[in-house]
Protein backbone atom coordinates (compact mmCIF):
# COMPACT_ATOMS: atom_id res chain seq x y z
CA UNK A 1 0.00 0.00 0.00
CA UNK A 2 1.79 2.96 -1.13
CA UNK A 3 0.40 5.33 1.53
CA UNK A 4 1.17 3.40 4.84
CA UNK A 5 3.49 5.25 7.11
CA UNK A 6 5.59 2.75 7.45
CA UNK A 7 7.69 0.52 4.54
CA UNK A 8 8.17 -2.99 5.04
CA UNK A 9 11.81 -3.36 5.03
CA UNK A 10 13.62 -4.62 1.36
CA UNK A 11 16.51 -6.69 3.52
CA UNK A 12 16.14 -8.86 6.57
CA UNK A 13 15.49 -6.93 9.32
CA UNK A 14 16.44 -8.23 13.60
CA UNK A 15 13.58 -5.31 14.57
CA UNK A 16 11.15 -7.22 15.19
CA UNK A 17 8.67 -4.77 16.38
CA UNK A 18 9.33 -1.63 13.49
CA UNK A 19 8.37 -5.20 11.19
CA UNK A 20 5.40 -6.12 13.27
CA UNK A 21 4.56 -1.89 13.10
CA UNK A 22 4.95 -1.73 9.23
CA UNK A 23 2.81 -4.82 8.58
CA UNK A 24 0.10 -3.31 10.51
CA UNK A 25 -3.78 -3.30 8.74
CA UNK A 26 -3.39 -4.77 5.59
CA UNK A 27 -3.98 -7.46 3.97
CA UNK A 28 -1.82 -8.51 0.91
CA UNK A 29 -3.91 -8.91 -2.27
CA UNK A 30 -2.97 -9.04 -6.02
CA UNK A 31 0.84 -8.82 -5.34
CA UNK A 32 0.49 -5.69 -2.75
CA UNK A 33 -0.39 -4.50 0.62
CA UNK A 34 -4.30 -3.04 0.87
CA UNK A 35 -5.61 -1.64 3.12
CA UNK A 36 -9.18 -3.32 4.68
CA UNK A 37 -12.17 -2.43 2.80
CA UNK A 38 -14.39 -1.85 6.15
CA UNK A 39 -10.98 0.09 7.68
CA UNK A 40 -11.46 -2.44 10.33
CA UNK A 41 -8.34 -3.64 12.77
CA UNK A 42 -7.52 -5.89 15.41
CA UNK A 43 -5.09 -5.53 17.92
CA UNK A 44 -1.79 -8.22 17.91
CA UNK A 45 -0.42 -8.83 21.18
CA UNK A 46 2.81 -10.29 22.58
CA UNK A 47 1.79 -12.89 24.81
CA UNK A 48 5.19 -12.57 26.95
CA UNK A 49 4.18 -9.06 27.68
CA UNK A 50 0.44 -8.72 27.38
CA UNK A 51 1.54 -5.35 25.35
CA UNK A 52 0.04 -4.60 21.82
CA UNK A 53 2.76 -4.77 18.77
CA UNK A 54 0.39 -4.09 16.08
CA UNK A 55 -3.03 -3.99 14.72
CA UNK A 56 -3.64 -5.95 12.27
CA UNK A 57 -6.15 -6.05 8.96
CA UNK A 58 -9.77 -6.83 9.79
CA UNK A 59 -11.12 -8.54 7.07
CA UNK A 60 -15.13 -9.78 6.04
CA UNK A 61 -16.70 -10.71 3.23
CA UNK A 62 -16.16 -7.89 0.80
CA UNK A 63 -12.11 -8.49 1.64
CA UNK A 64 -12.53 -11.90 0.70
CA UNK A 65 -14.06 -10.97 -2.25
CA UNK A 66 -11.37 -8.94 -3.85
CA UNK A 67 -8.91 -11.54 -2.65
CA UNK A 68 -10.68 -14.42 -3.92
CA UNK A 69 -10.92 -12.32 -7.69
CA UNK A 70 -7.40 -11.71 -7.98
CA UNK A 71 -6.88 -15.14 -7.12
CA UNK A 72 -9.31 -16.32 -10.19
CA UNK A 73 -7.44 -13.75 -12.52
CA UNK A 74 -3.50 -14.97 -11.74
CA UNK A 75 -4.48 -18.27 -12.11
CA UNK A 76 -5.59 -18.97 -15.62
CA UNK A 77 -2.15 -18.03 -16.53
CA UNK A 78 -0.10 -19.16 -13.28
CA UNK A 79 -2.09 -22.83 -14.80
CA UNK A 80 -0.55 -22.78 -17.83
CA UNK A 81 3.04 -22.08 -16.69
CA UNK A 82 5.09 -25.12 -17.44
CA UNK A 83 4.48 -26.72 -13.96
CA UNK A 84 8.82 -27.17 -13.59
CA UNK A 85 8.37 -23.48 -13.90
CA UNK A 86 6.01 -23.04 -11.04
CA UNK A 87 8.25 -25.55 -8.90
CA UNK A 88 11.25 -24.08 -9.28
CA UNK A 89 9.71 -20.71 -8.53
CA UNK A 90 8.34 -21.66 -5.14
CA UNK A 91 11.65 -23.55 -4.75
CA UNK A 92 13.35 -19.83 -5.31
CA UNK A 93 10.92 -18.42 -2.37
CA UNK A 94 12.77 -21.30 -0.32
CA UNK A 95 16.12 -19.08 -0.76
CA UNK A 96 14.29 -16.01 0.11
CA UNK A 97 12.72 -17.61 3.35
CA UNK A 98 15.88 -19.08 4.16
CA UNK A 99 17.33 -15.45 3.88
CA UNK A 100 14.88 -13.80 6.44
CA UNK A 101 15.05 -16.99 8.64
CA UNK A 102 16.17 -14.93 11.44
CA UNK A 103 13.82 -12.29 11.14
CA UNK A 104 10.73 -14.48 10.73
CA UNK A 105 12.04 -16.42 13.51
CA UNK A 106 11.89 -13.36 15.69
CA UNK A 107 8.70 -11.92 14.47
CA UNK A 108 6.55 -15.50 14.90
CA UNK A 109 8.14 -15.76 18.62
CA UNK A 110 7.07 -12.02 19.15
CA UNK A 111 3.64 -12.91 17.91
CA UNK A 112 3.04 -16.01 19.69
CA UNK A 113 5.35 -16.29 22.72
CA UNK A 114 7.41 -19.31 21.04
CA UNK A 115 10.73 -20.18 22.04
CA UNK A 116 13.58 -18.76 19.53
CA UNK A 117 16.04 -21.35 19.95
CA UNK A 118 13.63 -24.19 20.54
CA UNK A 119 10.38 -23.59 18.13
CA UNK A 120 10.63 -20.01 16.36
CA UNK A 121 13.88 -20.93 14.31
CA UNK A 122 13.09 -24.46 14.16
CA UNK A 123 9.74 -23.22 12.28
CA UNK A 124 10.87 -20.82 10.10
CA UNK A 125 13.65 -23.11 8.46
CA UNK A 126 11.03 -25.74 8.63
CA UNK A 127 9.28 -23.61 5.92
CA UNK A 128 12.39 -23.40 3.50
CA UNK A 129 12.35 -27.22 3.71
CA UNK A 130 9.02 -27.85 2.60
CA UNK A 131 8.89 -25.02 -0.17
CA UNK A 132 12.25 -26.61 -1.78
CA UNK A 133 10.62 -30.09 -1.14
CA UNK A 134 7.22 -29.04 -3.14
CA UNK A 135 9.15 -26.84 -5.25
CA UNK A 136 10.58 -29.95 -6.86
CA UNK A 137 7.89 -31.99 -7.53
CA UNK A 138 6.73 -30.04 -10.86
CA UNK A 139 7.23 -32.92 -12.98
CA UNK A 140 5.56 -35.10 -10.93
CA UNK A 141 2.20 -34.06 -11.58
CA UNK A 142 2.10 -37.11 -14.21
CA UNK A 143 -1.43 -38.90 -15.57
CA UNK A 144 -1.34 -42.00 -16.60
CA UNK A 145 -2.13 -43.67 -20.16
CA UNK A 146 -5.13 -45.78 -19.83
CA UNK A 147 -5.69 -49.27 -22.68
CA UNK A 148 -8.93 -49.18 -24.04
CA UNK A 149 -9.65 -49.85 -27.46
CA UNK A 150 -7.25 -50.07 -30.59
CA UNK A 151 -7.00 -47.10 -32.31
CA UNK A 152 -8.13 -45.16 -29.05
CA UNK A 153 -5.22 -43.28 -26.81
CA UNK A 154 -6.95 -43.09 -23.58
CA UNK A 155 -5.20 -40.52 -20.78
CA UNK A 156 -5.87 -39.14 -17.85
CA UNK A 157 -4.14 -35.63 -16.91
CA UNK A 158 -3.56 -33.76 -13.67
CA UNK A 159 -5.32 -30.86 -13.47
CA UNK A 160 -5.05 -27.53 -10.69
CA UNK A 161 -8.78 -27.15 -8.85
CA UNK A 162 -8.43 -23.73 -9.20
CA UNK A 163 -8.45 -21.01 -6.08
CA UNK A 164 -7.82 -22.62 -2.69
CA UNK A 165 -8.96 -21.12 0.72
CA UNK A 166 -6.36 -22.03 3.28
CA UNK A 167 -7.61 -21.15 7.00
CA UNK A 168 -4.70 -21.82 9.28
CA UNK A 169 -4.07 -21.78 13.21
CA UNK A 170 -1.51 -20.05 15.23
CA UNK A 171 -0.09 -22.77 16.85
CA UNK A 172 2.18 -23.54 13.88
CA UNK A 173 1.27 -20.53 11.48
CA UNK A 174 4.17 -20.95 9.43
CA UNK A 175 4.74 -24.44 9.00
CA UNK A 176 1.14 -24.82 8.66
CA UNK A 177 0.84 -22.75 6.07
CA UNK A 178 3.56 -23.38 4.16
CA UNK A 179 2.15 -26.63 3.64
CA UNK A 180 -0.81 -25.51 2.30
CA UNK A 181 0.42 -23.21 -0.04
CA UNK A 182 3.48 -24.86 -1.30
CA UNK A 183 1.91 -28.16 -2.99
CA UNK A 184 -1.48 -26.06 -3.87
CA UNK A 185 0.92 -23.46 -6.15
CA UNK A 186 2.94 -26.18 -7.59
CA UNK A 187 -0.03 -28.17 -8.57
CA UNK A 188 -1.18 -24.58 -10.92
CA UNK A 189 -3.60 -23.26 -8.36
CA UNK A 190 -3.65 -20.18 -6.61
CA UNK A 191 -4.03 -19.59 -2.64
CA UNK A 192 -6.00 -17.46 -0.79
CA UNK A 193 -5.06 -17.92 3.19
CA UNK A 194 -6.90 -16.90 6.11
CA UNK A 195 -4.74 -16.11 9.02
CA UNK A 196 -5.35 -16.94 13.17
CA UNK A 197 -6.64 -14.10 14.46
CA UNK A 198 -3.53 -14.59 17.37
CA UNK A 199 -0.47 -14.71 14.98
CA UNK A 200 -1.52 -13.14 11.41
CA UNK A 201 2.07 -10.63 11.09
CA UNK A 202 4.67 -13.60 10.15
CA UNK A 203 2.78 -15.09 7.59
CA UNK A 204 1.69 -12.03 6.38
CA UNK A 205 5.80 -10.75 6.04
CA UNK A 206 5.95 -15.01 4.27
CA UNK A 207 3.34 -13.50 1.76
CA UNK A 208 4.79 -10.27 0.92
CA UNK A 209 8.35 -11.97 0.57
CA UNK A 210 7.36 -14.88 -1.79
CA UNK A 211 5.29 -12.20 -3.52
CA UNK A 212 8.56 -10.89 -4.89
CA UNK A 213 9.49 -14.04 -6.79
CA UNK A 214 5.31 -15.48 -7.72
CA UNK A 215 3.30 -13.42 -10.39
CA UNK A 216 1.25 -11.23 -8.36
CA UNK A 217 -2.06 -12.64 -7.13
CA UNK A 218 -1.21 -16.49 -6.71
CA UNK A 219 -0.53 -15.86 -2.94
CA UNK A 220 -2.78 -13.49 -0.98
CA UNK A 221 -3.02 -13.02 2.42
CA UNK A 222 -6.01 -12.04 4.30
CA UNK A 223 -6.03 -11.41 8.15
CA UNK A 224 -9.73 -11.40 10.28
CA UNK A 225 -11.59 -13.16 12.46
CA UNK A 226 -13.11 -16.87 11.92
CA UNK A 227 -16.74 -15.97 11.48
CA UNK A 228 -16.25 -12.95 9.52
CA UNK A 229 -13.42 -13.83 7.53
CA UNK A 230 -12.59 -17.05 7.27
CA UNK A 231 -16.81 -18.58 6.74
CA UNK A 232 -17.12 -16.13 3.28
CA UNK A 233 -13.68 -18.00 2.18
CA UNK A 234 -15.39 -21.42 2.51
CA UNK A 235 -18.33 -20.13 0.86
CA UNK A 236 -17.15 -17.41 -2.07
CA UNK A 237 -18.51 -19.49 -4.96
CA UNK A 238 -15.01 -19.07 -6.71
CA UNK A 239 -13.04 -21.17 -4.15
CA UNK A 240 -12.40 -25.02 -5.33
CA UNK A 241 -11.48 -26.45 -2.88
CA UNK A 242 -10.42 -25.70 1.29
CA UNK A 243 -7.87 -26.60 3.43
CA UNK A 244 -8.29 -26.04 7.18
CA UNK A 245 -6.40 -27.05 10.16
CA UNK A 246 -7.73 -25.84 13.51
CA UNK A 247 -10.27 -27.55 16.42
CA UNK A 248 -12.45 -29.99 15.62
CA UNK A 249 -15.38 -27.78 16.50
CA UNK A 250 -14.09 -25.74 13.76
CA UNK A 251 -13.42 -28.05 11.30
CA UNK A 252 -16.94 -29.58 11.45
CA UNK A 253 -18.21 -26.26 10.36
CA UNK A 254 -15.90 -26.00 7.93
CA UNK A 255 -16.43 -29.06 6.14
CA UNK A 256 -20.55 -28.25 6.24
CA UNK A 257 -20.00 -25.22 4.42
CA UNK A 258 -17.56 -27.25 1.52
CA UNK A 259 -20.36 -29.71 1.61
CA UNK A 260 -22.91 -27.31 0.95
CA UNK A 261 -20.52 -26.54 -2.28
CA UNK A 262 -19.35 -29.81 -3.04
CA UNK A 263 -16.40 -28.62 -2.90
CA UNK A 264 -13.40 -31.01 -1.56
CA UNK A 265 -11.81 -30.06 1.88
CA UNK A 266 -8.98 -30.82 4.08
CA UNK A 267 -9.16 -31.18 7.63
CA UNK A 268 -6.25 -31.43 10.08
CA UNK A 269 -7.94 -31.21 13.17
CA UNK A 270 -7.16 -32.50 17.02
CA UNK A 271 -4.77 -35.12 18.79
CA UNK A 272 -4.52 -36.67 22.32
CA UNK A 273 -1.61 -38.75 21.02
CA UNK A 274 -0.70 -41.58 22.91
CA UNK A 275 2.89 -42.56 23.70
CA UNK A 276 3.56 -46.45 24.37
CA UNK A 277 6.70 -47.10 26.70
CA UNK A 278 7.86 -50.68 27.37
CA UNK A 279 10.08 -51.86 29.83
CA UNK A 280 12.90 -53.26 27.24
CA UNK A 281 13.29 -49.70 25.98
CA UNK A 282 16.23 -47.64 25.56
CA UNK A 283 15.45 -45.61 29.26
CA UNK A 284 17.42 -42.28 28.43
CA UNK A 285 16.09 -42.19 24.83
CA UNK A 286 12.63 -42.59 25.58
CA UNK A 287 12.86 -40.00 28.24
CA UNK A 288 14.43 -37.80 25.76
CA UNK A 289 11.72 -38.64 23.08
CA UNK A 290 9.02 -38.16 25.99
CA UNK A 291 10.21 -34.62 26.55
CA UNK A 292 10.30 -33.73 22.60
CA UNK A 293 6.69 -35.66 22.22
CA UNK A 294 5.29 -34.01 25.33
CA UNK A 295 6.40 -30.18 23.25
CA UNK A 296 6.65 -28.68 26.31
CA UNK A 297 8.83 -26.00 24.79
CA UNK A 298 5.63 -25.22 22.74
CA UNK A 299 3.77 -25.30 26.23
CA UNK A 300 1.95 -28.07 24.71
CA UNK A 301 0.11 -26.31 22.37
CA UNK A 302 0.81 -28.45 19.03
CA UNK A 303 -1.98 -31.52 18.25
CA UNK A 304 0.58 -34.05 18.32
CA UNK A 305 1.67 -33.58 21.77
CA UNK A 306 2.21 -36.67 23.91
CA UNK A 307 -0.42 -36.22 26.18
CA UNK A 308 -1.12 -39.68 27.46
CA UNK A 309 1.93 -41.54 28.23
CA UNK A 310 1.25 -45.54 29.38
CA UNK A 311 4.51 -46.52 30.94
CA UNK A 312 5.10 -50.42 31.49
CA UNK A 313 4.94 -51.34 35.51
CA UNK A 314 8.58 -51.72 36.06
CA UNK A 315 9.98 -48.76 35.30
CA UNK A 316 6.64 -46.40 35.92
CA UNK A 317 8.08 -44.54 38.77
CA UNK A 318 11.70 -43.89 37.20
CA UNK A 319 10.21 -42.79 33.90
CA UNK A 320 8.02 -40.02 35.60
CA UNK A 321 10.68 -39.22 37.85
CA UNK A 322 13.21 -38.57 35.09
CA UNK A 323 10.79 -36.63 33.19
CA UNK A 324 9.81 -34.85 35.85
CA UNK A 325 13.45 -33.99 36.53
CA UNK A 326 14.36 -33.43 32.77
CA UNK A 327 11.23 -31.06 32.29
CA UNK A 328 11.99 -29.40 35.76
CA UNK A 329 15.60 -28.42 33.98
CA UNK A 330 13.72 -26.79 31.01
CA UNK A 331 13.64 -22.47 31.49
CA UNK A 332 11.15 -20.92 30.83
CA UNK A 333 11.39 -17.28 30.03
CA UNK A 334 11.13 -14.63 27.35
CA UNK A 335 10.45 -16.15 23.98
CA UNK A 336 13.36 -14.31 22.40
CA UNK A 337 15.98 -14.79 24.85
CA UNK A 338 18.09 -17.98 23.40
CA UNK A 339 18.67 -19.48 27.02
CA UNK A 340 14.58 -19.83 26.69
CA UNK A 341 13.55 -23.63 26.07
CA UNK A 342 9.73 -22.76 26.75
CA UNK A 343 7.85 -19.81 25.94
CA UNK A 344 4.12 -18.90 26.65
CA UNK A 345 0.80 -19.76 26.10
CA UNK A 346 -1.10 -17.77 23.02
CA UNK A 347 -3.71 -15.71 24.50
CA UNK A 348 -6.09 -15.47 27.99
CA UNK A 349 -8.59 -17.21 26.73
CA UNK A 350 -6.77 -20.41 26.00
CA UNK A 351 -4.39 -19.78 29.08
CA UNK A 352 -7.74 -19.77 31.56
CA UNK A 353 -8.31 -23.32 29.86
CA UNK A 354 -5.32 -25.02 30.32
CA UNK A 355 -5.28 -23.47 34.39
CA UNK A 356 -8.70 -25.30 34.62
CA UNK A 357 -7.89 -28.85 33.26
CA UNK A 358 -5.30 -28.26 35.63
CA UNK A 359 -7.30 -27.23 39.07
CA UNK A 360 -9.35 -29.88 37.83
CA UNK A 361 -6.45 -32.09 37.72
CA UNK A 362 -5.59 -31.38 40.95
CA UNK A 363 -8.87 -31.76 42.68
CA UNK A 364 -9.32 -34.97 41.12
CA UNK A 365 -9.43 -38.14 44.08
CA UNK A 366 -6.36 -40.48 43.54
CA UNK A 367 -4.54 -38.11 40.83
CA UNK A 368 -1.27 -36.46 41.63
CA UNK A 369 -0.37 -33.19 39.22
CA UNK A 370 3.62 -32.49 39.53
CA UNK A 371 4.00 -28.97 38.23
CA UNK A 372 7.57 -28.57 36.64
CA UNK A 373 10.18 -25.79 35.93
CA UNK A 374 9.83 -22.23 37.14
CA UNK A 375 7.87 -19.54 36.14
CA UNK A 376 9.91 -16.43 34.98
CA UNK A 377 10.84 -14.03 38.03
CA UNK A 378 11.73 -10.90 35.60
CA UNK A 379 9.34 -7.89 36.17
CA UNK A 380 8.74 -7.59 32.67
CA UNK A 381 7.08 -11.07 31.98
CA UNK A 382 4.56 -10.71 35.14
CA UNK A 383 1.95 -10.07 33.02
CA UNK A 384 3.12 -12.63 30.43
CA UNK A 385 0.96 -15.94 30.04
CA UNK A 386 3.66 -18.70 31.34
CA UNK A 387 2.44 -22.03 32.93
CA UNK A 388 4.53 -24.26 34.21
CA UNK A 389 4.11 -28.04 32.80
CA UNK A 390 2.11 -30.21 34.69
CA UNK A 391 3.11 -34.13 34.64
CA UNK A 392 -0.48 -35.89 36.18
CA UNK A 393 -0.36 -39.33 37.70
CA UNK A 394 -3.39 -41.27 38.53
CA UNK A 395 -6.42 -39.81 36.71
CA UNK A 396 -8.97 -42.01 35.77
CA UNK A 397 -9.40 -42.96 32.21
CA UNK A 398 -12.58 -40.91 32.26
CA UNK A 399 -11.10 -37.54 33.11
CA UNK A 400 -11.71 -34.82 31.11
CA UNK A 401 -7.79 -34.34 31.40
CA UNK A 402 -7.49 -37.62 29.64
CA UNK A 403 -10.58 -37.60 26.95
CA UNK A 404 -10.31 -34.00 25.93
CA UNK A 405 -7.30 -31.98 23.95
CA UNK A 406 -5.78 -29.57 26.56
CA UNK A 407 -3.68 -27.75 23.98
CA UNK A 408 -1.21 -26.59 27.27
CA UNK A 409 1.32 -28.20 28.76
CA UNK A 410 0.47 -31.11 31.09
CA UNK A 411 0.75 -34.78 30.42
CA UNK A 412 -0.97 -37.96 31.85
CA UNK A 413 1.20 -40.76 32.89
CA UNK A 414 -0.57 -44.36 33.28
CA UNK A 415 1.43 -47.86 35.08
CA UNK A 416 0.17 -50.85 32.44
CA UNK A 417 0.97 -53.96 32.85
CA UNK A 418 -0.29 -55.86 29.50
CA UNK A 419 0.11 -54.77 26.22
CA UNK A 420 -3.18 -55.93 24.70
CA UNK A 421 -5.49 -54.10 27.61
CA UNK A 422 -2.92 -50.84 26.56
CA UNK A 423 -3.89 -50.30 23.05
CA UNK A 424 -7.25 -50.72 24.09
CA UNK A 425 -6.95 -47.75 26.34
CA UNK A 426 -4.37 -46.09 23.77
CA UNK A 427 -7.44 -46.66 21.08
CA UNK A 428 -9.78 -45.29 23.14
CA UNK A 429 -10.11 -41.93 22.32
CA UNK A 430 -12.31 -39.72 19.70
CA UNK A 431 -8.65 -38.72 17.89
CA UNK A 432 -6.54 -40.75 15.98
CA UNK A 433 -3.66 -38.75 14.61
CA UNK A 434 -0.31 -39.87 16.34
CA UNK A 435 1.30 -42.67 18.48
CA UNK A 436 4.61 -43.62 19.58
CA UNK A 437 5.86 -46.87 20.89
CA UNK A 438 8.67 -47.28 22.65
CA UNK A 439 10.53 -50.77 22.83
CA UNK A 440 13.49 -53.09 21.33
CA UNK A 441 11.36 -56.16 21.22
CA UNK A 442 10.09 -54.75 17.27
CA UNK A 443 7.74 -58.24 16.62
CA UNK A 444 5.41 -56.76 19.31
CA UNK A 445 5.80 -53.13 18.60
CA UNK A 446 5.53 -53.43 14.99
CA UNK A 447 2.32 -55.84 15.74
CA UNK A 448 0.78 -53.09 17.91
CA UNK A 449 2.02 -50.39 15.24
CA UNK A 450 -0.09 -52.19 12.89
CA UNK A 451 -3.31 -52.21 14.95
CA UNK A 452 -2.61 -48.49 16.93
CA UNK A 453 -5.50 -46.09 15.57
CA UNK A 454 -3.66 -43.37 14.34
CA UNK A 455 -2.50 -41.56 11.06
CA UNK A 456 1.31 -41.58 12.09
CA UNK A 457 2.87 -44.35 14.54
CA UNK A 458 6.44 -44.19 15.19
CA UNK A 459 8.63 -46.54 17.02
CA UNK A 460 11.43 -45.11 18.67
CA UNK A 461 11.69 -41.67 17.48
CA UNK A 462 9.20 -38.63 17.50
CA UNK A 463 9.99 -36.97 14.28
CA UNK A 464 6.44 -35.34 13.66
CA UNK A 465 5.84 -33.58 10.05
CA UNK A 466 8.99 -34.37 7.33
CA UNK A 467 8.59 -33.62 3.95
CA UNK A 468 7.33 -36.53 1.55
CA UNK A 469 5.76 -39.00 5.21
CA UNK A 470 2.48 -38.10 4.66
CA UNK A 471 0.70 -36.38 7.68
CA UNK A 472 -3.34 -36.51 9.30
CA UNK A 473 -5.50 -38.23 11.40
CA UNK A 474 -8.26 -40.90 11.46
CA UNK A 475 -11.29 -40.53 13.33
CA UNK A 476 -11.97 -36.92 14.30
CA UNK A 477 -8.37 -35.78 14.20
CA UNK A 478 -9.03 -35.11 10.08
CA UNK A 479 -10.14 -36.23 6.60
CA UNK A 480 -6.96 -36.10 4.15
CA UNK A 481 -3.35 -36.08 4.15
CA UNK A 482 -0.69 -33.26 3.88
CA UNK A 483 3.29 -32.72 3.17
CA UNK A 484 3.72 -35.65 0.80
CA UNK A 485 4.03 -35.99 -3.16
CA UNK A 486 0.32 -38.04 -2.92
CA UNK A 487 -0.74 -34.84 -0.77
CA UNK A 488 -0.16 -32.54 -3.55
CA UNK A 489 -1.97 -34.82 -6.03
CA UNK A 490 -4.82 -36.02 -4.68
CA UNK A 491 -5.73 -32.91 -2.83
CA UNK A 492 -4.94 -30.31 -4.82
CA UNK A 493 -5.32 -31.37 -8.40
CA UNK A 494 -8.04 -33.44 -10.21
CA UNK A 495 -8.31 -36.27 -12.96
CA UNK A 496 -9.00 -35.52 -16.17
CA UNK A 497 -9.23 -38.24 -19.08
CA UNK A 498 -8.81 -37.24 -22.58
CA UNK A 499 -9.95 -39.79 -25.16
CA UNK A 500 -8.36 -39.48 -28.43
CA UNK A 501 -10.33 -42.24 -31.53
CA UNK A 502 -7.48 -42.27 -34.15
CA UNK A 503 -9.02 -45.18 -35.97
P1 LIG B 1 -7.88 -22.91 17.58
O1 LIG B 1 -8.71 -23.47 18.68
O2 LIG B 1 -6.61 -23.60 17.31
O3 LIG B 1 -7.78 -21.40 17.62
P2 LIG B 1 -9.93 -22.72 15.62
O4 LIG B 1 -10.52 -23.92 14.97
O5 LIG B 1 -10.76 -21.92 16.54
O6 LIG B 1 -8.63 -23.28 16.30
O7 LIG B 1 -9.32 -21.74 14.53
C1 LIG B 1 -8.54 -22.18 13.46
C2 LIG B 1 -8.76 -21.24 12.30
O8 LIG B 1 -10.12 -21.33 11.89
C3 LIG B 1 -8.51 -19.77 12.63
O9 LIG B 1 -7.89 -19.16 11.51
C4 LIG B 1 -9.91 -19.24 12.82
O10 LIG B 1 -10.03 -17.86 12.56
C5 LIG B 1 -10.66 -20.03 11.77
N1 LIG B 1 -12.13 -20.10 12.00
C6 LIG B 1 -12.79 -20.01 13.18
N2 LIG B 1 -14.12 -20.10 12.97
C7 LIG B 1 -14.32 -20.25 11.64
C8 LIG B 1 -15.46 -20.42 10.80
N3 LIG B 1 -16.69 -20.43 11.28
N4 LIG B 1 -15.26 -20.57 9.47
C9 LIG B 1 -14.02 -20.56 8.95
N5 LIG B 1 -12.90 -20.41 9.69
C10 LIG B 1 -13.03 -20.25 11.02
Amino acid sequence: MLDHPHATPEAPTLDERALATALAQRHFIGGRFVPPVAGASFAVINPATGQEIARAAEGDAADVDVAVQNAAAAQKSWARMPARKRGALVAQCAGLIRAHVEELARLIALETGKALRTESRVEANTVADVLEFFGGLGSELKGESVPFAPDVLSVTVREPLGVVGAIIPWNVPLLLMALKIAPALVAGNTVVVKSAEEAPLTVLRICELMNRILPPGCFNMLSGYGPECGAPLVAHKLVRKVTFTGSVEVGRIVARAAADKLIPVTLELGGKSPMLVFADCDFEKTVTGAVTSMRFTRQGQSCTAASRIYVERPIFARFVEALAARVDAMVMGDPLDEATDIGTIISPEQFAKVAAFIAEGKATAGASGRACSRLPAEAGLKKGLFIQPHIFTGLPNSSRLVQQEIFGPVTCVFPFDDAEAVLAEANDSEYGLAASLWTNNLKQGLSLAHRLEAGLVQINQNLVVQANLSYGGVKSSGLGKEASLEAMLEHFTHKKTIMVNYA
